[in-house]
């Protein structure tokens, strides 16, 4: 019997995986689809504080996210880059917006450069005359989670997807996210539009309900996101509607109205927010909850940005229950993403080559194109499709040489 048997392989189950391999733990992790097929692909891509949690005053939640935003700059930098955001200043929220920003400098641990006020904002609309240009992180959230996995399995975990076992550890953990009955999950919904032709990303407030949405210069394109919605059904059916487009283009053609709004791709995902008492959506706090019952943890909530820490503290609750005092080795241990770019490119735009299509293969549990273009890459919500024919010789000539 394995030590730690971990259930989804989301950011969160693939981060314990690491975390108890790395400690010398026996783990097995399960996922039912395939890895990064819930929020993990889904997010808006950002290792930041969560600036708007500072109204709400968890100043304990932006800390704690700034420090793991730091960690992965430097422990993660293939994967997390940083990103300048103009924040714009709104009649009578200059203070507000000033003190917010100074804060967050002073909750971070300096890796970034400090916010500073900028007299000319380009291409936003004509009466916005001046805002504050300060630093977050972009990451690459599929791959961090392979990046996790490729980790763990070279400590000896054995990881599966699309799989149906029912096997349990000496302890076993529940990282579904929202599929875990702890959550009451909201829906996110984002929109790749063509390029504002920005380096900067934006934060603004939307006009319809004054909610904070991003536009992110990502993969040459605009990503657009995201909208915040209660939702009820099958986690694994969510996907984005008509109402969401309409919320996101009207907030964005509000601040760029000359803008190209023709719609690349999109996706949708769901928050795994811990189940609170009717709070709205915008509302519920984003910790994290661990909860032990005899010898199961189940994990929910957080943010991408903190899934380190939210592994480490996940693991040394089961290493209590295993009665091991091994400590956890991840904050010095840095993340790579083990694919080799090497051979020949899939197309020019991407850094991604036949070999990589391979190891895939091999080493990811890849299975179908699928895995390939929406989780274990982002090509399928750009423009990396024009490789379909490439991949999918690939995928037959490896299952060929297997059977
Ligand atoms: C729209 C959106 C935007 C976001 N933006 C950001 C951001 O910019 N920055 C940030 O820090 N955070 C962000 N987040 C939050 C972050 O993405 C999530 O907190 C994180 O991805 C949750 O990871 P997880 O592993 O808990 O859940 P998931 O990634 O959903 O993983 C759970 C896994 O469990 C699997 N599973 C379900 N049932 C079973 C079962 N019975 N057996 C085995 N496996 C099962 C699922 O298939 C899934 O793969 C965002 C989230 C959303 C939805």
């Amino acid at each position: 019997m394995k030590d730690i048997v971990i259930y989804g392989g989301g950011i969160v189950g693939a981060a314990c995986a690491r975390d108890a391999a790395l400690r010398g733990l026996s783990v097995k992790l399960i996922e039912k689809y395939d890895y990064a097929s819930g929020a993990s692909s889904k997010s808006s891509k950002l290792a930041h504080g969560g600036l708007r949690y500072l109204e709400s005053l968890n100043f304990k939640l932006t800390h704690e996210s700034l420090v793991e935003r730091d960690w992965l700059l430097k422990f993660a930098s293939q994967m997390v880059k940083p990103l300048p955001f103009i924040f714009p200043i709104h009649k009578d929220a200059r203070l507000k917006i000033k003190a917010g920003l100074s804060l967050y400098d002073l909750l971070a641990t300096s890796v970034l450069p400090k916010h500073k006020h900028v007299d000319n904002i380009p291409l936003i609309r004509s009466d916005i005359k001046e805002g504050y240009l300060y630093y977050d992180a972009l990451l690459e959230d599929g791959r961090l989670v392979f990046a996790n996995l490729y980790d763990a399995k070279q400590k000896g975990a054995v990881c599966e997807n699309y799989s149906e076992s029912t096997e349990t550890g000496k302890v076993t953990i529940n990282a579904m996210g929202p599929f875990s009955p702890l959550t009451a999950p909201t829906k996110g919904a984002h929109l790749v539009l063509p390029s504002i032709k920005s380096e900067t990303a934006f934060i603004l407030r939307a006009p319809q309900d004054n909610r904070v949405f991003f536009v992110i210069p990502w993969r040459g394109l605009s990503l657009v996101g995201t909208t915040d919605t209660h939702f009820k059904g099958n986690p694994a059916e969510v996907k984005v509607e008509q109402s969401d487009i309409d919320y996101l283009i009207e907030a964005f053609t509000y601040y760029f109205p000359s803008a190209d709004t023709t719609i690349i791709s999109s996706f949708a995902g769901l928050r795994p927010l811990i189940k609170t008492d009717s709070l709205s959506p915008s509302e519920v706090p984003r910790d994290h909850l661990i909860k032990v019952e005899d010898n199961k943890i189940s994990v929910v909530g957080g943010k991408y940005t903190t899934f380190r820490l939210i592994a480490e503290q996940t693991i040394d609750q089961a290493c209590k229950l295993l009665n091991k005092n091994t400590p956890c080795q991840t904050k010095t241990h840095p993340l790579i993403d083990p694919y080799p770019h090497t051979g020949t490119p899939l197309t020019p735009n991407h850094p991604y080559t036949e070999d990589d299509v391979r190891f895939a293969i091999k080493e990811e549990g890849m299975k179908s194109t699928d895995d390939w273009f929406f989780r274990r890459t982002e090509m399928g919500y750009t423009d990396g499709m024009s490789a379909l024919s490439k991949v999918e010789t690939i995928l037959h000539e490896s299952y060929n040489a297997v059977s």
